[in-house]
């Protein structure tokens, strides 16, 4: 059937997932379709601009690809619009056949363990979302006279944080890091990380390109005990049943290789610890002075799968603060199903679904983290997008998304002008990615961020 109507649709989030999906509808002919893209921030790109680390400027380069599709005929971008609070689900349901939920996964998992709250017990994510600039996070504080710091988890987030915590500052002076993170780090007293996976070797989060770069540190030791890099029985097993990916097997031919060579005495050191879970942190005047850890063994679950267990046997090591990088978790909309245990928006194949009746909600869909947690690199977001959109097609072209009375595409413009929203489009925010590229100049910096929204949008009044 031809289609005499445009099909509008809303995504919500300017992250990679959100991007691709944009790219997925405009790219195609079989629906038209129009893309309105709303950002709570000002600035677009999620992730890469807010999570990436200032080290990775080359992985950054994705948002060159969503320049592209910013480009694109039918797409509109409008940042400093907060879904739930300047924009809700039965307006945007008015206005748009389909809205696309790629709002990633904000908050963090709690390990549920005593001194977890105490000052210095901090969110990895936190300390990410302040060293890259992010308007959330700019405010906090990081107490860097500390000479050491535990790494809880041992994914690529603790990869990220123990290198910038690690790293020789100079080798961040040229990044797009936040000033006042590069003066912090410049003035750290920071001597040693102890970095803890709660299972062992073989079932590491963390990639190959990620372990290389902590064993080849400018500025810092990575320090292997030969005995914490041994194989238990399970994992030895696990690694010859041919279940084993070829990640997990060059993670342990790594660091069993670095584990024999000389140390390069370096200024600081990274522990590298294996099979150990924090069980309490202890604190001194409300702030962290140590962690208790619990030596683990791992035992085979009836899936299969390692998973570790206490054994009894505890040590406590003196740390002055402790990044928790446990992994993301999303956190609820407003009138949007939300699945508490996964903190993920309930789906099927990206179509959002009704808790209590499994059905699909009509016109409601997932990417990204929102859609399947938090996991994966930037990349699996395309294919996971791409998905979610063909769902989008194939419900607009059996008139599922047709039912909605037609709408005008400036019926978005009225609304928040109604409510007096500040909107920044995309012009606006390529006048503050100017901006902030001649900043960093003058410093020999990539650029230098803006990192409080008030001063993005007084930079643009000025513009
Ligand atoms: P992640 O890869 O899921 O790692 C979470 C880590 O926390 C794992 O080591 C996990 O151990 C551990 N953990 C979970 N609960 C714990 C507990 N109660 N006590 C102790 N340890 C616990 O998550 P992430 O590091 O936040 O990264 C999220 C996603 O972003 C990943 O897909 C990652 O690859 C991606 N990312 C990629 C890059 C990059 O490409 N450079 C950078 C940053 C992030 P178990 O394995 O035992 O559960």
């Amino acid at each position: 059937m031809a289609f005499v109507y445009t099909l509008r649709v809303a995504i919500l989030g300017s992250g990679p997932s959100g991007f691709y999906a944009a790219e997925s509808l405009l790219s195609q002919t079989s629906v038209p379709v129009q893309v309105d893209m709303f950002e709570r921030l000002p600035t677009p790109f999620g992730l890469v601009r807010g999570g990436v680390a200032p080290d990775h400027q080359k992985i950054k380069t994705v948002s060159l690809i969503y320049e592209k599709t910013a480009q694109r005929t039918g797409f509109r971008f409008f940042g400093n619009v907060e879904f739930g609070k300047d924009v809700f689900l039965p307006e945007l349901k008015k206005i748009y056949g389909a809205l696309i939920f790629a709002v990633g996964a904000k908050s963090d998992r709690k390990m549920g363990i005593p001194g977890e709250n105490l000052n210095g017990s901090v969110p990895a994510t936190d300390f990410v979302g302040w060293y890259n600039g992010h308007p959330d996070y700019s405010h906090l504080k990081f107490d860097l006279s500390v000479e050491r710091v535990a790494v809880v988890g041992n994914g690529n987030v603790a990869m990220d944080v123990t290198r910038i915590l690690a790293v020789d500052p100079r080798h961040l002076e040229q990044t797009d890091i936040a000033g006042y993170a590069l003066e912090s780090l410049k003035k750290s007293r920071v001597k040693e990380i102890l970095l803890l996976g709660r299972r062992g070797i073989a079932q590491a989060a963390f990639t190959n390109p990620e372990i290389r770069e902590l064993c080849e540190l400018p500025g810092s030791d990575l320090i292997v005990d030969p005995n914490e890099v041994q194989l238990d029985p399970l994992s030895q097993e696990f690694l010859s049943s041919g279940q084993a990916s070829n990640a997990a097997k060059n993670n342990v031919q790594i660091l069993q290789n670095h584990s024999k060579l000389q140390l390069k005495n370096q200024s600081k050191k990274i522990v590298v610890r294996f099979l150990v879970s924090p069980t309490e942190i202890f604190g001194q005047d409300g702030n962290v002075s140590a962690v208790q850890l619990e030596k683990n063994r791992l035992y085979k679950e009836k899936d299969g799968s390692l998973r570790p267990k206490g054994t009894g046997q505890y040590e406590t090591l003196p740390v002055g603060l402790a990044l928790r990088s446990v992994g993301y978790k999303g956190l609820p909309l407003q009138d949007v199903p939300y699945d508490e245990k996964s903190g993920t928006i309930p789906n099927l194949s990206g179509r959002v679904i009704s808790p209590e009746t499994k059905s699909p909600l009509t016109g409601l869909y997932a990417v990204g983290w929102a859609k399947r947690g938090p996991s994966g690199v930037i990349g699996t977001n395309k294919p996971d997008s791409h998905a979610t959109v063909e769902k989008v097609l194939e419900d607009a072209r059996t008139n599922l998304l047709s039912v909605s009375p037609p709408s005008n595409a400036d019926d978005i413009l009225s609304l928040l002008q109604n409510k007096k929203v500040r909107v920044l489009n995309y012009a606006d925010w390529k006048k503050i990615d100017s901006l902030e590229i001649q900043n960093g100049k003058s410093k020999g910096k990539s650029r230098e961020k803006f990192t409080t929204i008030p001063e993005m949008l007084d930079a643009l009044s000025h513009c």
